[in-house]
């Protein structure tokens, strides 16, 4: 009697262990995933919609490889399994857990229906180096702080080896109807805002895989110092392969094992970090399941937004007048993605500039993000306005020129994605407003015609968002 190997987070063959015991129960397998509804799996953003469809075909191209294929469906998962069950007569389903509230409630709630009908159900870990209920502070409480948790991490040994994805899978030979892909619709129709990101992006297993070969063998050497500019591509670009489960963190962190004697150990080191930073977020989203809604620091609960809507709206079109800004925003339209610093930076922009509610950010970011997740953008939103777990004070307050000037002093990253400033000389790239009507006229650039003046005036908006800090700091 068969198996159901439901896939979920996790749409890979390699080191995946819900397949592995499948496979070694020596039972066939159908190799099912579902389409939740929105309201059970959150909100699929745009541009992940898009990355999904390009995954779940290559996961098929996989699965006929070894002569079989993934079977679709969509509704309640567990109206789905059931009548998948009855159909197949299927004994056993199994999985890898999700760590996000909506999913660990589908895990908990399956389990104990499909058991309750006699059902083996078996999950398994795999989305995380370590699963968010063990690694705990000697109170048996949760995590709070990253540099503890980093040491009670690093305290748990090494992560368990990845799994190989088996040579040959005894998959079922009478698999269940599938659904159309096409009939999702996750592609976009007109006008097509993905058609570059193809320049970036081969979604699927073998596409993180060969993302992680490069990166190892000409990206993590410098990591630590060359990671902070945009310009010189000097990350992983692995997010939105995590965030899918194309690639498990094991993988990852197993291919940076025995790299000693090659590279700096301090570029190993930070790299490892960054992964750490992931898993805090998800410890943190476990615990805390309301990170994505409310303000970890209730503090924040009386801060007064403006969130007035021309802001926001120029903000999200890359027109703020702030050109690090701008080509964020336009890196982020154009690909799906957008290079940590510079989040950072936007982020910074919109919630004390502007004075726009994290939230709206975040949800902009959910849309827009191919790898967005919930528990690495919820975490980072409330990490950048202050109001988050260990964050960056409210009154660290990202001065756009300056940050430009340092990350991008010669402003290749601007002219990658601000065309109409490509002309203008690198003193003044960051900073179009200030630069004399020759220098603009010489670069083709007419301010408030070809690329606009800043919405607000950086010194003034950073007084004015520290004043409203203020009011919130006595409220409490
Ligand atoms: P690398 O530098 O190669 O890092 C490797 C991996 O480590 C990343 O893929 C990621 O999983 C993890 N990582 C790296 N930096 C961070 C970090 N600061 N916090 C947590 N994990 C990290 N990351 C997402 O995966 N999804 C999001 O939705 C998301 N939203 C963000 C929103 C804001 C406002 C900010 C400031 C950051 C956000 N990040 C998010 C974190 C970070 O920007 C991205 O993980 C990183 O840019 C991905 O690029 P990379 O894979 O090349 O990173």
């Amino acid at each position: 009697k068969p198996v159901i190997l439901w896939f979920r987070k996790d749409l890979r063959l390699d080191d995946n262990h819900a397949l592995a015991a499948a496979d070694l129960s020596g039972r066939p397998i159908i190799p099912l995933y579902i389409k939740e509804p929105a309201a059970h799996s959150g909100a699929l953003g745009a541009a992940q919609a898009w990355w999904l469809h390009h995954s779940l075909e290559a996961l098929d191209g996989s699965l006929r490889k070894r002569q079989g294929r993934l079977v679709l469906a969509s509704g309640e998962a567990l109206d789905v399994l059931g009548a998948l069950i009855s159909e197949s007569g299927a004994e056993a389903v199994f999985w890898n857990r999700c760590y996000d509230p909506s999913g660990t409630a589908i895990d908990i709630r399956i389990k104990h229906e499909l058991q309750k009908q006699a059902i083996e159900v078996s999950s398994f870990g795999g989305q995380l180096l370590h699963d968010p209920s063990r690694l705990m502070t000697g109170g048996g409480t949760p995590y709070r702080v990253y540099t503890p948790f980093w040491r009670a991490l690093e305290g748990a040994g090494e992560p368990e080896r990845p799994v190989e994805a088996p040579a040959k899978l005894r998959l079922a030979a009478q698999l269940p109807k599938s659904e159309r892909l096409e009939s999702w619709k996750l592609l976009p129709t007109k006008p097509d805002w993905a058609r570059d990101f193809g320049d970036l992006w081969t979604p699927g297993e073998q596409g993180a895989r060969e993302k992680l070969r490069s990166f190892v063998e000409d990206g993590l050497d410098g990591y630590k110092e060359n990671r902070d500019y945009p310009a010189k591509q000097a990350t992983s670009l692995l997010s939105p392969h995590l965030a899918l489960g194309e690639i498990s963190p094991a993988r990852i962190w197993d291919a940076t094992r025995g790299l000693s004697k090659r590279m700096p150990a301090a570029d190993i080191l930070h790299f490892r970090k960054e992964i750490a930073w992931r898993e805090f977020s998800y410890h943190l989203l476990f615990h805390f399941p309301r990170l994505a809604s409310d303000n970890w620091n209730a503090r924040f609960d009386g801060f007064k937004w403006r969130n007035d809507d021309d802001d926001f709206a120029a903000w999200r079109r890359g027109m703020t007048g702030y050109p690090i800004v701008d080509a964020g925003m336009r890196q982020l339209w154009r690909h799906g993605w957008m290079h940590n610093r510079v989040r950072m930076i936007v982020a910074s922009f919109l919630i004390k500039d502007l004075m726009v509610d994290w939230r709206r950010g975040e949800a902009w970011f959910r849309d827009t993000l191919v790898d967005a997740d919930p528990a690495n953008n919820a975490a980072s939103w409330q990490w950048v306005a202050g109001s988050g777990a260990d964050a960056s004070p409210f009154f660290r307050i990202f001065n756009p020129v300056l940050q430009g000037q340092t990350f991008d002093p010669h402003g290749d990253y601007v002219r990658t994605y601000l065309p109409e400033l490509r002309e203008l000389a690198a003193n003044y790239i960051h900073r179009p407003f200030e630069a004399p009507e020759s220098v603009l006229d010489s670069a083709g650039i007419i301010l408030g015609q070809t690329y606009p003046r800043p919405i607000v005036d950086h010194a003034s908006a950073r007084n004015r968002a520290l004043a409203a800090y203020d009011v919130t700091k006595h409220a409490v």
